[in-house]
């Protein structure tokens, strides 16, 4: 029996590992979980799967709860709460599947432990990537389902016969405009091909998204910036591509499902008896592949300098990006100020090279603020 904990499990993620689970009924004991202010749901939860555990750090939320709550899980308040059970020695795994920066200083804790960890908040490691040792990365087995691909992939490969990585993309719903104006945020919320929490969903619209996904590639298989490149593939199937030095391609392709890597993270690295839909190609057809338009698009050159420039920038681009998305979903802003709310606040920042973690938390709060600020 595997004693796992979930963070975030009120989400998209946390809520997909907890069907992953119910398939491996007596493998995996849920010791704890955790959710900001989503208490319904967890209350479900903890009906279902008896956690040993549950955090909810929104203290208000937190404190209504335990009000009511009579039952035999314990129930911790705050961020604190995280902390405590990071601390719980006969926890095996950790999926974190917080959403932003608030999933970064957890993963930075576990790693410390040197827990293994199935990771789906990749702002830990756009932000925190150069903090992370290269023996620490291998606790990570990464669920954002390109990483995943790629890490399948390298699988008993040499990292020196590496040409380049290839992330897909789906190109988000807004594929095929030509302009962008006047975007509102019920379409922004229709992803053609993945079912997702709203802030990941605006992301993989603006392709800011791709943009982490650059920056997470770089720092977990080790490579330079410039060999990772994007393809739109708007059916997701192919999850990502490895070119070796011969120019031979390795992909991993399926129907798009996130149970898919949250499966392989769980169980050890292995294939298990799959709970998604096998994959017909030939009722599939045809795949399609395009270069991303990054003139209509600007997220992925913005996030490629960012990589580039390092130090606190990645953690300014996720600042700004975070308050910008939060902005444009209280309809305060357009579509296209999202992309001008970051390029003011990276402009505004002064590089930090070689932070720490601390001058990263100050840039992000200072970040917060300017990009709060900005007038589009
Ligand atoms: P959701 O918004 O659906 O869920 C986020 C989870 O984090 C919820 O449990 C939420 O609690 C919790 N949370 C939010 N804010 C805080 C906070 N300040 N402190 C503590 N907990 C918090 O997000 P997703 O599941 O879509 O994404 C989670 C992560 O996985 C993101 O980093 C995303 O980029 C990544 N990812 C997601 C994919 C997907 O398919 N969804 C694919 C690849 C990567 P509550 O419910 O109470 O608000
Ligand atoms: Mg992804």
């Amino acid at each position: 029996m595997k004693n796992i904990a979930i963070l975030g499990a009120t989400g998209s993620i946390g809520l997909n590992t907890l069907e992953v689970i119910k398939q491996y009924k007596n493998k995996f004991h849920i010791t704890a979980i955790t959710c900001n202010k989503n208490t319904a749901i967890l209350n479900q939860i903890i009906e279902e799967f008896s956690p040993d555990f549950a955090v909810i750090t929104d203290k208000n939320s937190c404190n209504d709860y335990e009000i009511k709550y009579k039952g035999k899980t314990k129930v911790l308040c705050g961020e604190d709460g995280i902390h405590k059970i990071i601390e719980l020695s006969y926890i095996d795994l950790f999926v974190n599947a917080i959403s932003g920066f608030a999933g970064c200083i957890p993963t930075i804790e576990i790693l410390k432990k040197g827990k293994e960890i199935a990771l789906a908040n990749k702002e830990s490691i756009v932000i925190f990537g150069d903090l992370i040792t290269r023996e620490q990365y291998k606790l990570i087995i990464p669920v954002d389902s390109e990483h995943n691909a790629i890490y399948q992939c390298l699988s008993g490969e040499k990292q020196s016969e590496v040409k380049r990585i290839i992330l897909t993309a789906s190109g988000g719903p807004f594929l095929h405009r030509k302009s962008l104006e006047g975007i509102g945020v019920k379409e922004t919320l229709e992803h053609p091909t993945w079912r997702m929490g709203k802030k990941i969903t605006v992301d993989s619209a603006t392709l800011i998204n791709k943009g982490y996904e650059i920056i997470e590639a770089h720092h977990l298989f080790n490579l330079p910036i410039n060999k990772i490149d994007v393809l739109i593939h708007p059916q997701s199937i192919v999850h990502s591509i490895v070119e070796f030095q011969d120019n031979s391609a390795k992909a991993l392709l399926s129907i798009p499902d996130m149970k898919l890597p949250i499966e392989y993270a769980l169980i050890g690295k292995k294939h298990g008896d799959s709970i998604i839909p096998p994959l017909d190609l030939s009722k599939i057809g045809h795949l399609d592949f395009y270069e991303p338009n990054t003139k209509l698009f600007k997220g992925l050159e913005i996030s490629r300098q960012c990589a580039e420039t390092g130090g606190t920038m990645p953690a300014v681009l996720n600042a700004a990006d975070e308050i910008a998305v939060k902005r444009f979903l209280n309809g305060e802003i357009e579509f296209l100020d999202i992309i001008k709310i970051l390029e003011k606040t990276i402009k505004h920042h002064k590089t930090i090279e070689n932070p720490g973690i601390k001058d990263i938390i100050k840039a992000t709060k200072d970040a917060y603020e300017f990009a709060k600020g900005v007038i589009v």
